[in-house]
């Protein structure tokens, strides 16, 4: 269950930082409402130009990705806000890609781009419980039962 106080997450690349950051201001107040989750140097700048407080994991290329994407998976990540960088090429790409893939297994709400965040954030679903669709999840562990128990 994605409650009506949700656990969001923010990470942006270098290139877009002053974009998310532009963002988070926009909508500081709703995202006030909310816990937020962070890599490290995109926390850090949230915290210092809005005041904030959020839960700062390590950098993203020092594994901070994997660590959000962890939280996702543990069901501890609500919602994702992903300012990445399509016309860079990053040392963590694999991170990157494991954490997008994380979001979407775990059908989160993932936001991408500016728009995608700006359509997300003024969804009435904001501001209520939500039942996310996990069924391909239990089909998953089911067929695997089957499997392991052939075997
Ligand atoms: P950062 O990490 O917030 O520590 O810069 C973001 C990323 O590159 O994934």
């Amino acid at each position: 269950m994605i409650k009506k106080t949700k656990n969001i997450a923010l990470v942006a690349h270098d290139s877009k930082k002053p974009k998310l950051i532009e963002w988070c201001r926009e909508n500081k107040e709703i995202l006030s409402k909310h816990s937020l989750f962070t890599t490290g140097t995109t926390g850090t700048l949230i915290e210092k130009e809005l005041g904030l407080s959020v839960t700062k994991y390590i950098s993203g290329p020092l594994g901070g990705d994997q660590q959000i994407g962890a939280k996702i998976s543990e069901g501890a990540i609500d919602l994702l806000i992903f300012f990445w960088d399509p016309l860079e090429s990053m040392p963590h790409d694999p991170d990157i890609k494991a954490l997008l893939r994380l979001a979407t297994v775990w059908n989160i709400p993932l936001a991408c781009n500016q728009t995608s965040a700006d359509f997300l954030i003024s969804s009435p679903l904001m501001a209520e419980d939500y039942q996310r669709d996990l069924e391909h999840l239990e089909r998953y562990k089911k067929d695997r039962k089957i499997l392991v128990s052939k075997s």
